[in-house]
């Protein structure tokens, strides 16, 4: 009996997975997509998405992933509502791919698994995630009208959600472990111009106050990094603007890393060391993280595919 093999499994929906099935539908490669846990990416929890390049109004993020996903079915695309749980790259090819509900062999893998928001560490955390703290402004600042709101981070993102935040909040004090930023100056100067942001500045997070079951979260404990000394910021909100971290868990470590845990690919390409394995989108890109980019980086996996195939004389 000869086994099933697919031509070209693709974990992730986000633009570069959804990018990457739209051509490889397109070269009749009858690709598969596993969904993942958070169907459509990170634009499904942004607002409105001003920057991608032909909706000159702009267009929500869960509608545009939604046309994502529509174009890539309209050309054959066979899509799984399923979490990738491993994948072993270990025996050569076929790779096998496994999820709650099946094994696959696929003859090419594309990793467009994204990444997350960072995460602080500190104890009780997802329990209060949902009652006060939050890492997606875009979702759930309108929870906290009227509310003081706490926003962590020193970087472009907490920058922006300060700003935002004060949309529904009475103040917001923006908490940094330094006094440098990582913000661009542009952004820094809005923030500061704002009258309801107050800067909180070498202030290092150590715990979270409150209960999450009965009432949630009332303030952040603080210790300042130059004397040591701990306070409590009162909050009833607190947002986590300190960077994303990449989705490379199902991996298991079979693919090189760079030095922040990003996938590397060989430069101007979408290759990864591992012959027939290819990475688009955030997981592989910590620095320009943009929807039209990661599509970019989709369309070069697809057909970085494409041609490993047809080499092999698929
Ligand atoms: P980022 O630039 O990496 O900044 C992360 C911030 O979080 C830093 O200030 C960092 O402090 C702080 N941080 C990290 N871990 C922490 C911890 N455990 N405890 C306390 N603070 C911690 O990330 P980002 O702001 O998400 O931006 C990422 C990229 O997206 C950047 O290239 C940015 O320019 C871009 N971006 C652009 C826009 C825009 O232009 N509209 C908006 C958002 C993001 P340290 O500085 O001390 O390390």
């Amino acid at each position: 009996m000869t086994e099933d093999v697919r031509n070209v499994v693709i974990i992730g929906t986000g633009p570069a997975g959804y990018t990457a099935a739209i051509y490889a539908a397109r070269a009749n490669l009858k690709p598969v997509v596993f969904a993942g846990a958070q169907p459509g990416g990170q634009l499904t929890i942004t607002t409105e998405v001003e920057n991608f390049p032909g909706f000159p109004h702009g267009v929500m993020g869960p509608e545009l992933m939604d046309k994502f996903r529509e174009q890539s079915v309209r050309f054959g695309t066979e899509i799984h509502w399923e979490i990738v749980t491993s994948v072993d790259l270990s025996n050569g090819r076929p790779f096998t791919v496994t999820t709650s509900e099946r094994t696959m062999k696929a003859a090419t893998v594309i990793v467009a698994t994204g990444a997350s928001a960072r995460l602080l560490g500190l104890p009780r955390e997802n329990e209060f995630m949902g009652h006060g703290l939050s890492a997606c402004a875009t979702c759930d600042g309108f929870f906290f009208r009227g509310k003081e709101i706490i926003v962590v981070g020193g970087g472009d993102s907490a920058m922006e959600e300060a700003n935002f935040l004060t949309r529904f909040a009475s103040k917001v004090t923006l908490v940094h472990r330094r006094e440098e930023f990582r913000a661009s100056k542009i952004m820094l100067d809005r923030a500061r111009a704002n009258p309801k942001i107050t800067f909180l500045l070498n202030r290092e997070p150590v715990a979270y106050e409150g209960n999450p079951e009965a009432g949630g979260l009332t303030g952040l404990r603080v210790r300042n990094t130059k004397t040591g000394e701990l306070e409590v910021v009162e909050a009833k909100g607190c947002f986590l603007a300190i960077g994303h971290v990449p989705n490379t868990g199902l991996l298991g470590g079979q693919l090189e890393t760079d030095e922040k845990g990003y996938l590397k690919t060989v430069p101007g390409s979408s290759r990864t060391k591992i012959p027939g394995v290819f990475a688009c989108g955030d997981v592989q890109d910590s620095y320009y993280r943009q929807a039209v980019t990661a599509a970019g980086s989709g369309c070069m996996a697809a057909i970085d595919a494409e041609r490993f195939l047809e080499a092999e004389g698929h």
